[in-house]
């Protein structure tokens, strides 16, 4: 697999596909990566493209904080007053993300997410979330 990105088709598990689910992709903590002393800058990330509904696939040149990794989060509308639960998966790929290769043409490549994280976090934290932008992975 060459560093340019490559489309990849979204053939994904079931509970990704389900029509409530925010999908989005920003940064966050991941202990295994911690554990792992995980160079960033050496590997493949998967990015979920919020217009284009379609999973990218990146070479990381992550010079930002060590193990705040690209990552993708779902909600699926579980809260209650003060907090939401929110499930999250490293987009390193041989962390929370593993692509592997289709007969596909088209796609020669999907992914499937082998790990995902639950977390509860207040309303105020989902928010700023999703509001942040982090430009120091900022992709082509
Ligand atoms: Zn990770």
């Amino acid at each position: 697999m060459d560093s340019k990105t490559n489309s990849i088709h979204l053939q994904f598990n079931s509970f990704i596909m389900e029509k409530d689910k925010v999908v989005f992709c920003r940064p966050f903590y991941c202990p295994q990566c911690e554990s792992l002393r995980r160079p960033l800058d050496e590997y493949y990330f998967v990015v979920f493209g919020h217009d284009s509904q379609a999973f990218f696939i990146h070479k990381a040149r992550y010079k930002g904080i060590k193990w705040i990794t690209p990552s993708i989060i779902f909600f699926d509308g579980k809260q209650d007053d003060t907090h939401k639960e929110i499930m999250v998966a490293c987009s390193v790929v041989g962390c929370g993300m593993e692509i592997f290769h289709t007969d596909d043409k088209e796609y020669p490549y999907d992914i499937n997410i082998k790990k995902v994280r639950l977390y509860k976090i207040t309303h105020a934290d989902y928010n700023a979330l999703l509001g942040y932008k982090d430009e120091t992975y900022k992709l082509d």
